[in-house]
């Protein structure tokens, strides 16, 4: 039976041990989650379940265990409901091919971190488009003098286009401040 070496089991093309500086874990937030064609260091195709992330790191290929952790964190199956979640990434020794070697494991636990809160509504500001929630935070709060979440700006920016439009006394845009 022909021997597999260890590196034969990272692909450079998506997310492994080797990319966590140190070791240590990262936080990542979900973008999409799809089926894709990978292709492996043997040149064959193999069909896998590939997680993108918000941020500019490689896509994760996602195995069973992984999918039953993040099923677990956030309550369900659905690939699509996990869009926009953060999960914290680490790194754990695994029996594979007869060897030990180290492998990416989503934590069991939602990461720990200051999520920041909309100033309008009060609620969690997610992140959107190719901006975390602490990009987001910064963008409404310079543009509209508030941290708000997608929601709330939205909301906002129509009042604002509103009582432009209909040439409102300055208090009515204001009444919220
Ligand atoms: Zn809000």
């Amino acid at each position: 039976m022909a021997k597999t070496h260890w590196k034969k089991l990272t692909n450079p093309d998506y997310l492994g041990a080797y990319a966590l500086d140190d070791g240590k874990d990262v936080i990542l937030t979900i973008s999409y989650v799809r089926e894709e064609k990978v292709t492996g260091s043997d040149g064959k195709k193999d069909d896998c379940v590939v997680c993108h992330f918000s941020e500019r790191v490689k896509p994760m290929i996602l195995n069973s265990t992984n999918m039953k952790t993040i099923t677990k964190l956030f309550g369900t199956p659905y690939i699509e409901d996990w869009s926009g979640r953060r999960i914290q990434i680490g790194i754990e020794k695994v029996k594979a091919f007869g060897d030990v070697v180290d492998a990416l494991r989503v934590r069991k636990f939602i990461p720990a971190e200051n999520v920041p809160k909309c100033e309008s509504c009060g609620g969690e500001i997610q992140p959107r488009g190719n901006m975390d929630a602490a990009s987001m935070a910064k963008y409404t709060a310079q543009k509209y003098g508030k941290a708000l979440c997608a929601a709330c700006a939205t909301q906002l920016a129509a009042q604002m286009k509103a009582a432009e439009n209909a040439e409102q006394p300055q208090e009515e845009a204001n009444a919220d401040e």
